[in-house]
Order: C-alpha cells, then structure tokens, then sequence
C-alpha cells in the first residue's frame, strides 16, 4: 500500500468518523471531508507540474494545512521535505539547497519567527525553488482545485511502495542535522504498528503537541491515526502545557503524546489534577530517555494507565522497539519494551561488531522494514550506519534482558568515563530525580586533570526551592551509589537548552560547562 491508497481506505471505512481537528484554526474535518481537501490539493500540486519525486518543503508549526499537504504530497508522489520551524535563514537555505526543495509551503509567521520574510530573504540564493506558496494567502486557497479526482487516483496507481516519499532532518542532537529518506513502505508501516500497539481504532482520540516536522508528530501520530482511523487532535500550533491539557480534556482524548520534558511541564502546572481526563487511557512518551518518575506520575496522575514508551530514530521510521499495554507496570515505566513487529533487535560490541551476552551493554542495531532508504544524497554518511547486511548502527547503548526487553542506558557519545570506570549519566539521572527540590536533571561529563572525566549535574529545582549546594546533592547521594558516580559539580539552570523536538542538547551543556569551570 502506499499512504494514499491506505487514506482513502480509511476514508471509506468511516466516513463520517472525525479525521482532525486542529483547534487554534477551529477546523474540523471528518474522514470524508479531510480525503475530499486532501484530493482537491493533489489536483493542485497535478496542475502545477508536480512529479513524482519532486521535493516540496513544509515549513509551519503544527496546522491542518500541515497534514493536508503531507497526505496531498503522498498521493501524488512527491516527496515532503520537512523543515524545522525554528530554524533560521541559514539552516533553512541549507535544507532548501541540499535536498532540492522545488515547491514550498509556509507559514506566513510563527511567534517571532517570520517565515515569508526570511524565505525571501534566502530565494536568490536558492536557484531550484520555483514555488513559494504562504499558507494565509489566496495562492493557498488556489491550490484547492476541483475537478475530476481520477486524475489523482491514476496518479496514485503509478507509484511504488518503495518510493522515496520523505525527507526528515534528524534532530540535530548531536550535530549538524542529517535528512533521512524514507518510503511509504518505511513510515506507513512504522505508523501502522505503533497505533497498532497502542490498540487505536476510530473511537480513538489522540492529542498531538509534539511536532510535526518530526516524525513522532507525522509517523506516529498522523500515520498512526490514519491507519487506524483515530482522530488526530491538535492542541496548538507550538507546544503550550496549558492547551495541550485543555484540548485533552475538552476533546476526550484517549491518547496522549510527548517527550518526558513536555510531561514534565504538564504535571508541574499549578492546576494539573483539575483537567477532567477520564478518558485518557494510553499515550506514548518517547524521544529521549524517559524517567521511571515521569512515567508513574502519568499514569496515577493523568490515568493514562495503558501509557507506552517508545524507543527509536528518524533513520529507523522511527520506532524500533515499544512497550505495551500487557508488559507489567515495572517494565513498563522502566523499559523501552521488545523490538517491534517486523523487526530485528541485537545489541554488539562497538569495537568488535559482535553480539554481547544478554544482560551486557552494547550499541544497539535495528534491521528491518523502517531503515531508511539512506541519507538524501550522503551516501559515504549512509555507510558508515547501514552497514552491508542492512543493520542500522543507532549509536545508542542498549542491554537486553533475557526476555528481550531493552533498557537503553544512553548514547555512545554521551557515556562518561571517570579515572576508566564507565558511567551511564541516564542512571545517575534517574537517581537524581528522587530528590525533593529536583524537578529534571541531566548529567554530562567533563574533562578532569585525574580522573579524564568528572560529573556534574544540570538540575532545574521545583518551584519554591531557590537554591541546592554541591554538598547536599553529595550527601544525599552517599551510601546510595557508588562513588564514583557522584556528581562532582551541581550547577542550577532554569532551562536547559533544547532542540525543538524537545531533546536536550548536552554538547552545548558541555561547551558551557567547560567555560563554567574556566
Ligand atoms: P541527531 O541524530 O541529529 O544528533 P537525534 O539523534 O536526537 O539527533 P532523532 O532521530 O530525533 O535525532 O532522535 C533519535 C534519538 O533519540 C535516538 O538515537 C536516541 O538517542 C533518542 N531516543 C529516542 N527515544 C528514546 C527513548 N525512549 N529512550 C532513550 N532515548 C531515546
Ligand atoms: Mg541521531
């Protein structure tokens, strides 16, 4: 199937089901009427020349026109490109000239973010972007053609499965962000499965703050929502604690998304407890590690008792492993769950590339149906993750229980040796997040004249604590982990920074550090 096919299946499963409601705007769309304006944009897209595998950029926060044009692109076999809403000029006419953005879709503006102006800004410099089309403007409007929809159904019928159909940008975590191609077999399926996992069917309502330039927003939560025929719900165009609870409340939402720190925010308001969200029955946390603390809190707090977390990458669709709604509560909140259907799991010794013993780390590989087709046009980048038996290399540290649960204990980059013990900031993390005053923590290592690598913990305290010394973190951690792992500096923050998909970016908590200590 390719995502078109998959819509339009859908659509005539449950017609009258809603399809989206995106609730800044007030727009409601049922299935029928969201497959009536998606069909009418791919005439669109037809009469503008748009060819299979033409690149067209998305560049919005999130927004029905946002998904309209991701199922219009699909069907007439265009490749999305997404693009970060909170980049810049540069960034933006980086994304625009690597991989070939001919037609683009923008909102006018964003917060500060004044997207019309900067794309004019970067146009000369762009030779093969034809189109620009502003998302609040009659040429959008324009763009919904009526007429004889056969001509987008023949489309439909010339494409493969197989076909490149996305660009996503990595989230630039670790460096410069890298576009990962994907098909429709990759991310259709990959979407399919998740909402399989979290038991979605058209009664199903889920609330989507994480964005959708990034594949937890488009893969799994519009994929999975089409597929099953849940409704997708936007709670606002950026992410906002406050509406995000508003809109799962006001909406029944039976699901509910985020990154760890989004649920961090929604359970440090003031009114958490008095959204009524009794509807609320699962939801996935994912992205980055997801705190043991975080996760109980969503369950007994916001009753999503059925609450998954998911493990993966843009390069792998994303979702690699995921827990469920049967795995106990323990693994549940502690785990990243078993490798997904259709896929492969093993954890290897970096140097060697050989599988470790259960119960040992490694770096974790994923082989399968959701690897990417490759790195848009980096093909020596691409080889040095896939290698030749098409196992992606994910650069994560995993162990494997005996049963094949994973615990991913951090990236590969981000593992701190102290005077040649290893030390795993996630678990000194999660340890942190049983002190009182704390309210998130992150741990990175920094150099050391004697020991190479010394501790030191980020932390944000609670509201009402204004300040925690070294010596009580210190103290508070003595008899309860080893020495060594005893953060050696504790610097106080009331933000850390962040990558829009809510990851946080410890190379420049590093570089900071580093100046910090002088
Ligand atoms: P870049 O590759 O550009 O540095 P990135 O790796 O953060 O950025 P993504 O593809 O968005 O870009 O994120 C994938 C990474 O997120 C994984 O490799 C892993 O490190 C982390 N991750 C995702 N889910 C989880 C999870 N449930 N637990 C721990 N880490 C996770
Ligand atoms: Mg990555």
């Amino acid at each position: 199937d390719t995502i078109g096919d998959n819509l339009d299946r859908t659509a005539a499963r449950v017609p009258d089901g809603e399809a989206l409601v995106d609730r800044a705007q007030g727009l409601r769309y049922t299935w029928a009427e969201f497959v009536a304006e998606v069909d009418s944009l791919a005439l669109g897209l037809l009469d503008l020349g748009i060819a299979i595998g033409d690149r067209v950029g998305i560049w919005a926060p999130n927004c029905a026109q946002w998904t309209l044009l991701q199922y219009a692109t699909a069907k007439v076999g265009a490749i999305l490109v997404n693009i970060n809403p909170a980049y810049r000029t540069h960034e933006l006419e980086f994304v625009l000239n690597q991989s070939g953005v001919r037609m683009l879709v923008a909102a006018r503006s964003f917060k500060t973010s004044q997207y019309a102006e900067m794309i004019e800004t970067v146009r000369p410099n762009c030779a093969g972007l034809e189109t620009v089309v502003i998302t609040d403007s009659p040429e959008w409007t324009a763009l919904f053609v009526s007429g004889d929809v056969e001509r987008v159904r023949a489309r439909q019928a010339e494409l493969s499965a197989d076909d490149p159909i996305n660009i996503q940008y990595t989230s630039g975590t670790t460096g410069f962000p890298k576009g990962a191609t994907l098909s429709h077999h990759n991310i259709l399926n990959n979407g399919y499965f998740v909402g399989r996992l979290c038991g979605y069917t058209e009664v199903d309502r889920v609330c989507i703050p994480v964005p959708f330039y990034h594949c937890f927003g488009m893969v799994m939560g519009n994929l999975a929502c089409t597929s099953s025929g849940a409704t997708m719900v936007i709670p606002a165009p950026g992410f906002d604690p406050k509406l995000t609870l508003e809109a799962a409340a006001e909406e029944k939402c039976t699901s509910l998304y985020g990154v760890p720190t989004m649920f961090i925010a929604e359970l440090a308001l003031p009114d958490a407890d008095s959204y009524d969200l009794s509807a609320l029955r699962t939801g996935i946390m994912a992205g980055s590690p997801c705190p043991v603390e975080v996760m109980k809190q969503v369950v007994e707090r916001f009753g999503m008792t059925e609450v998954t977390i998911c493990y993966g990458m843009t390069e792998t669709s994303p979702v690699s492993t995921q827990t469920r709604a049967d795995d106990s509560l323990d693994r549940r909140v502690s785990t990243v769950g078993r490798v997904g259907p259709h896929l492969e799991s093993k954890i290897v010794d970096p140097e060697t590339g050989l599988t470790v013993p259960r119960g040992t780390p490694g770096e974790l590989c994923t082989r399968g149906y959701s690897v990417m087709l490759g790195y848009w046009e980096q093909p020596e980048k691409t080889a040095e993750v896939i290698d030749r038996a098409r196992w992606m290399h994910t650069g994560d540290l995993g162990v494997m229980d005996d049963e094949g649960y994973i615990n991913i204990t951090g990236r590969i980059k981000d593992m701190v040796i102290r005077g040649g013990e290893n030390v795993y900031p996630r678990e000194i993390e999660e340890f942190l997040y049983t002190h009182p005053d704390i309210l998130d923590a992150q741990v990175i290592g920094v150099p050391d004249e004697r020991y190479g690598e010394e501790l030191m913990a980020w932390v944000r305290l609670r509201d009402g604590v204004s300040e925690l010394t070294v010596e009580a973190v210190r103290e508070f951690a003595t008899g309860k982990l080893a020495h060594y792992k005893i953060p050696r500096y504790v610097h106080v923050v009331d933000e850390f920074p962040m990558t829009v998909t809510g990851k946080v970016r410890k190379v420049e908590m590093r570089e900071t550090s580093v100046k910090l200590l002088g």
